[in-house]
């Protein structure tokens, strides 16, 4: 291990069975669109877009211009598109124009900036048009999109229309089909205006895992993938409806993120002793206790104070009282071999064993999407085979 108490590894083959199984799920000719926004969903941009590379990715979407900047430094001298579905910091806008950076458009004012900085740097502004179809978040109404035409159409030579786009307000829940099936259709509406407007729009894209799995018929050109890329359902009910649709009981996603560390120190604790601070966790007989190095500022939540289950030689062991900020303390009795030193499996597989994102996220109430962006950017990441 380094000098830090904790390592997140990356599988290298978790992640190519889970491209090939989104790509079955796409028409062909379809762009995948690897989505590595909050640090690639935990898992690191550098590691995990080096990865991406190595089976041929190469298209990015992140989120902001710092995030864009960051994956632009992995790629060096290889080529891939990067585009930016959210903010562009002014600053950054004349930087993310001369490197060819695409990014979303979804006010006016933007669309005269970048044009102006366009026409400073002598290159176009490569754009998508961000369309609000009742997301009711960023995006261009009918009459920001007219506007946006006209200017395009007066300056075509420093704006590229690559892409039109929307987002869909939840697919990952049925309990939003009636919002999604009015946004569809406002999409396509505007979509079929734009395109009377503009002949040379390359990407019409709509839709996020969630989307790709439930409203296949709105996939377009580009698809643009996060949570199912990482081995992760976007929601158990979107594995249930793929799963009973297509009567496989195994699930056909890997996880691709483990997060290991090591027994810092063993003691023994007497019967009637409280362990940690406070008075939350009563030893009611003698116990073997093992110190782990992992606290809620690493990113291992407070809320699994005494309720949350490590792996340690092979077992499923509980944490004993409160999150520390850089501690828990783990029941190891039932584990008597056990060695300082020793691997600690806080998320991942141990012999037989696992500890998921999922269960680990239900019992300190976060779902995967934020539990996995929390882990921390210094943790070492490790690619493994
Ligand atoms: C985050 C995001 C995605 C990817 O969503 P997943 O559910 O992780 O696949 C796609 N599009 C937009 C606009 C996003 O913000």
């Amino acid at each position: 291990m380094t000098w830090h108490t904790s390592k997140i590894e990356i599988s290298r083959s978790a992640y190519l069975n889970n491209l090939k199984f989104i790509q079955s799920q796409l028409p062909e000719n379809v762009k995948f669109s690897s989505v590595v926004k909050g640090n690639a969903y935990g898992h690191g941009i550098q590691p995990f877009v080096n990865i991406a590379l190595e089976n041929n990715i190469n298209h990015f979407s992140v989120f902001s211009s710092e995030e864009a900047f960051q994956v632009y430094q992995v790629l060096g001298q290889r080529k891939a598109d990067i585009m930016i579905m959210g903010m562009v910091a002014d600053e950054a806008l004349e930087w993310v124009i001369s490197n060819e950076i695409q990014f979303y458009i979804f006010d006016i004012e933007r669309l005269f900036q970048a044009i102006n900085i366009a026409k400073k740097v002598g290159k176009p502004a490569l754009i998508h048009l961000e369309l609000e179809t009742g997301m009711n978040r960023t995006g261009l109404t009918n009459q920001d999109l007219s506007e946006a035409l006209n200017a395009i159409k007066k300056n075509d030579i420093y704006v590229k229309v690559f892409g039109a786009c929307t987002h869909f307000a939840g697919a990952e829940s049925i309990s939003n089909y009636v919002r999604i099936e009015r946004q569809k259709f406002r999409y396509i509406e505007m979509c079929s205006f734009l395109q009377d407007e503009l002949r040379d729009v390359r990407y019409f894209h709509a839709c996020c895992s969630a989307g790709i799995m439930r409203y296949p018929e709105m996939i377009g050109d580009l698809a643009r993938i996060g949570i199912m890329q990482y081995g992760f359902w976007p929601s158990y009910e979107t594995f249930i409806e793929y799963s009973s649709d297509k009567l496989i009981k195994t699930d056909p996603l890997k996880r691709i993120i483990s997060w290991k560390t090591s027994i810092m120190d063993i003691k023994n604790v007497k019967r009637g002793e409280y362990i940690g601070y406070g008075s939350i966790y009563l030893a009611s007989k003698d116990l073997k206790i093992a110190l782990v190095p992992v606290g809620y500022g690493y990113g291992y939540s407070r809320s699994l104070s005494n309720v949350g289950r490590v792996l340690v030689g092979g077992k499923r062991v509980a944490i004993t009282g409160r999150v520390n900020m850089n501690l828990i303390v783990v029941d190891i009795t039932d584990v008597p071999n056990a060695r300082k030193g020793d691997e600690v499996v806080l998320i991942g597989k141990q012999g037989d064993l696992e500890i998921s994102v999922a269960s680990f996220g239900d019992a300190s109430n976060q779902i995967n999407y934020e539990l996995l962006t929390r882990l921390p950017e210094s943790l070492p990441r490790i690619i493994v085979g």
